[in-house]
């Protein structure tokens, strides 16, 4: 390669071929000024010791004296030992060889100083007639200065290569024609590919696009337009990989220019502002979905900026609230004179002081509609908070809320209508809310209770009730309350007239709203003072009867006995009365033990036997005496019970009679009672089922009462409705349970439970 840091004379000299070198033979005085005076080092060495033999002005001026005729090379310049230019110089010599070098470092000392010196050489064997070689002569050129400006391009060029690897952001860079040059990592994860050193920019697989995502012609991509020395705007544009992905980019293309003011190339980098892009998209969709839900809002919704309540956005709702009346922009005392006087100024007040919100529930206003309109009874439920700016202090209120208007009128209403039917009703009847409060006692029960207003509202029915029931009335209370249930209750009542405890039947009873919850409780009471002492003397006059009869009962019973063995079988018409006389007295005693045990019951004096005891047993004893007391029926008994049963054996006993002998009553037109026995877990479950004339379901919650006995049924059944009251008695003594199952004109199963 030609070096161009050489006058091309030197190079074809030193190339030895083409033209040869000329000069008249009368100019030598002149050739040897021109070497002495040439910028070049020039010296002439003889021999195979290199003695010097000429140095020109060049050297000299740089090595001084130390450069004299007569001394080897070596020993003029010492510190080139071990360089190797002295052997290739000799070498020279030796083969009669030319050597040129480029750039060749040599360390000299000059002055004092180590100096490293870049040189061009060339080297060429001389002889004369006599001597093919007679030495060598040297030519040498200092080039340091190009070499030591090339490397340290060389080391800008690295340092900006580097910089470029390293540089966060993607870049790359191409020649003046728009050919890609070099790139970094980070361009090639934004392109989606390894762009290919040399190939146009566009040849790639990404495309550029515009903002709107319709492609960019390559000569319109940034780059190009810096290429062409166009005007650039950095503006934001998308960037397709091939994969389908796409990155948002600000490009900052930059032309680059040689010292003559030519473009060479350019450098484009781009910004990546995919991030700021999804944000800021992410934000517009906010805002725009809070101003749909605001605009949309089945709610009203306003914003009062600063102390004075300036009106800064107001929702359709909000407005509707005050027809056509001026409000945004406007002072809220401004906009509407009328809430002067009101105390909305003061709540708004204390938000905007105390942060803290304020929240009015069905709270009442009289809003004009529209100017000059009357003021309208209004209701809402709203809640003023505070609003904060970017320093956390507080510059406005928030105030949303919905209009409760027809709601609270309508509630008012239908309180309105409750009250006036729970006035009007005979009973004592009160109203309180969902947690017990006290809220409304009707004329009746003033009346009743003698009581005042306060005194009511704030004792309620305390004050009157027994107080051998209050401690009842007051845990069912609470348990109503606590589970949302009804109760009923006979409790005894202070009259005030006549300081009486009159027996009434209570009822607790909750009101509920669609979702269940409960709104408020009636507690009413009903009189029934004087059916409970007609029923409490029926008890009386039953339990002395019974006691009064059974004596002579008994006497009858053992007289008859002694007539019957006395006839014997002398007459037998005679003894058959005789006989029917004792069954029927049989079957009076058994009624009289059925009152007496009612009297007990009412008492609280029917005494149990408690012990274990053979059940399978007890349940054929019980079966076998129906059956032999009723020949035409048959009773069908099914399943058992192995272990034996904690309870009381006669009782239970008198139940499962009770059961059966109902059974085969009920049943005129069947003759089959099935009785089974089962062990379930942890219970024993008997069944008695007929097939008879059942009973309709009204009355089946009905049939354990006492002295219950279904309507019309005492024509064609004897009894007194006390079998199943002491039955379910019994088995709730052993903590049991009874309960029928029935259909009019298929038959009956009555079920026990007991637990084992
Ligand atoms: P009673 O002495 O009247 O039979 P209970 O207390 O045993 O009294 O029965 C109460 C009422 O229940 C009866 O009057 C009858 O109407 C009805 N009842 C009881 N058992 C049956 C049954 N197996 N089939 C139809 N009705 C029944």
């Amino acid at each position: 390669m030609q070096n161009e840091l050489l006058p091309d004379s030197f190079n074809a000299t030193n190339k030895n071929e083409g033209v040869t070198p000329f000069f008249a033979l009368h100019d030598q005085q002149l050739l040897f000024n021109t070497l002495m005076q040439s910028p070049a080092f020039i010296c002439i060495l003889k021999g195979i010791e290199l003695n010097i033999i000429f140095g020109n002005y060049s050297i000299t001026k740089v090595f001084g004296e130390r450069f004299k005729e007569g001394k080897t090379i070596a020993e003029a310049l010492p510190e080139l030992e071990g360089e190797g230019i002295i052997e290739i110089i000799r070498n020279v010599f030796i083969s009669n060889q030319q050597f040129a070098a480029k750039e060749m470092p040599l360390h000299f000392i000059i002055g004092d100083e180590p100096k490293l010196a870049y040189l061009n050489f060339n080297c060429e064997p001389y002889g004369n007639e006599r001597v093919q070689v007679a030495g060598v002569s040297v030519f040498a050129y200092d080039v340091s200065e190009q070499v030591i400006a090339r490397n340290a391009i060389k080391a800008s060029e690295n340092k900006f290569r580097k910089l470029i690897y390293s540089l966060p952001t993607a870049l790359y860079t191409c020649d003046a024609e728009g050919k890609i040059i070099l790139y970094n990592t980070e361009a090639v994860k934004l392109l989606g590919e390894e762009p290919a050193i040399g190939k146009k920019v566009g040849s790639g697989t990404w495309k550029m696009c515009n903002a709107d995502g319709t492609p960019l012609p390559v000569n319109e991509y940034p780059v190009m337009l810096a290429l062409k020395e166009e005007k650039i705007t950095h503006h934001e544009l998308i960037i397709k990989r091939a994969d389908g992905t796409h990155s948002h980019v600000i490009p900052y293309p930059q032309a680059i220019y040689d010292s003559a003011g030519k473009v060479t190339g350019a450098i484009n980098n781009f910004v990546d502002i995919t991030e700021q892009v999804n944000t800021r998209r992410q934000l517009e969709q906010t805002a725009n979905m809070i101003r749909d839900l605001y605009m949309n809002a089945p709610a009203f919704i306003c914003t009062l900026k600063g102390r004075e309540f300036v009106y800064e956005l107001v929702n359709p709702e909000y407005q509707k609230l005050y027809g056509k009346r001026k409000l945004v922009g406007l002072k809220l005392m401004d906009a509407l004179p009328e809430i002067r006087n009101t105390e909305i100024p003061d709540l708004l007040t204390r938000v905007y002081e105390t942060g803290e919100p304020f929240v009015g529930t069905q709270m009442r206003f009289l809003l004009a509609r529209d100017e000059g309109k009357e003021p309208e009874e209004t209701y809402l439920n709203f809640s003023y908070q505070p609003m904060y700016n970017l320093e956390n202090e507080i510059d406005g209120i928030l105030v949303f809320g919905y209009e409760v208007t027809n709601q609270v009128l309508a509630k008012n209403k239908s309180e309105e209508n409750l009250r006036w039917v729970l006035e009007s009703l005979p009973q004592i009847t009160s109203a309180s809310s969902s947690d017990g409060t006290n809220i409304f006692f009707n004329k009746f029960f003033f009346e009743y209770s003698g009581l005042g207003v306060e005194e009511a509202t704030k004792n309620g029915w305390n004050s009157i009730v027994h107080p051998e029931e209050l401690e009842n009335v007051l845990r069912e209370w609470e348990s109503c309350k606590r589970e949302g249930k009804e109760y009923c209750m006979e409790i005894r009542l202070r009259r005030n007239v006549d300081r009486m405890y009159r027996w009434h039947i209570a009822h607790i009873t909750p009101m509920k709203d669609h979702n269940g919850m409960v709104t408020q409780w009636i507690a009413s009471a009903t009189d029934i003072h004087e059916q409970k002492i007609k029923e409490q003397q029926k008890d009386d006059f039953m339990s002395i009867a019974s006691h009064e009869m059974k004596t002579p009962l008994t006497t009858i019973k053992a007289y008859l006995q002694l007539l019957e063995m006395t006839i014997e079988s002398k007459d037998a018409e005679a003894l058959l009365y005789t006989r029917k006389a004792i069954a029927s007295v049989e079957r009076l005693k058994d009624l009289i033990s059925e009152l007496l045990d009612v009297s007990k019951i009412q008492h609280g004096q029917l005494n149990f036997n408690f012990s274990n005891f053979d059940f399978n047993e007890m349940v054929s004893t019980a079966v076998e005496e129906i059956e032999y007391n009723s020949p035409h029926h048959k009773i069908y008994k099914t399943g058992s019970i192995e272990q034996p049963v904690y309870g009381d054996r006669e009782r239970l006993r008198q139940v499962i009679v009770n059961l059966l002998s109902n059974a085969v009553k009920y049943s005129p037109d069947a003759n089959e009672v099935y009785i089974s026995v089962n062990q379930q877990p942890g219970e024993i479950i008997v069944a008695v089922k007929d097939s008879g004339i059942g009973i309709a379901a009204v009355n089946l919650s009905r049939i354990f009462e006492r002295y219950f006995r279904i309507d019309g049924q005492e024509l064609h059944f004897q009894g007194l409705g006390i079998g199943l009251y002491i039955s379910m008695k019994i088995i709730e003594r052993h903590r049991g349970k009874i309960r029928v199952e029935s259909e009019p004109g298929k038959g009956s199963t009555f079920y026990v439970y007991l637990p084992n």
